[in-house]
């Protein structure tokens, strides 16, 4: 966890746009965090960074168990970190992953972690970016990713 200062809020504007300097942390964050991956049977490192609203970076690795089901994704990880750390407001994240941490191509989350981030995350703007080098990042909105979600409001309905 990482604090990035007052001074590096991201400024977001309806086009997907952040600020670069917040986005540079963000992804090298995630690859740092391929370092603390657990995965010892698929061998597929992952790494997150999750940005919250007040400036705060929390990064998180998948991690993996000889049962299979119990395994946690990079992407829950920074989630469940941040909730734990009594924060729930975020901006966007980032994800990297790849074959024994070798990132080739961008590592998009699954099913599971979309849905995990749609109960705290606003579909319309919170970013998932995903990196395949520090350079070559890919953005999109969670609501593009998942369409249609069940959220919290769904259930008053
Ligand atoms: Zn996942």
């Amino acid at each position: 966890m990482r604090f990035l200062g007052r001074g590096l809020m991201p400024v977001m504007i309806r086009e997907i746009h952040m600020n670069e300097q917040i986005k540079k942390e963000m992804v090298a964050e995630a690859f740092r965090m391929l370092e603390y991956s657990y995965a010892p049977y698929s061998h597929f490192k992952v790494g997150a960074a999750l940005l919250s609203a007040n400036g705060m970076l929390y990064g998180g690795c998948n991690v993996e168990n000889a049962a299979y089901g119990p395994s946690n994704c990079a992407e829950r990880t920074a989630v469940f970190r941040a909730v734990a750390c009594g924060d729930r407001d975020f901006t966007a994240i980032c994800v990297v992953g790849g074959k024994e941490g070798e990132v080739t191509d961008f590592c998009p989350p699954c099913g599971v972690c979309r849905q995990v981030l749609r109960e705290f995350c606003d579909p319309d703007t919170f970013i998932v970016i995903l990196a395949k080098t520090p350079e070559e990042t890919k953005e999109l909105t969670l609501g593009e990713l998942l369409p249609f979600g069940f959220g919290k409001e769904t259930l008053v309905n």
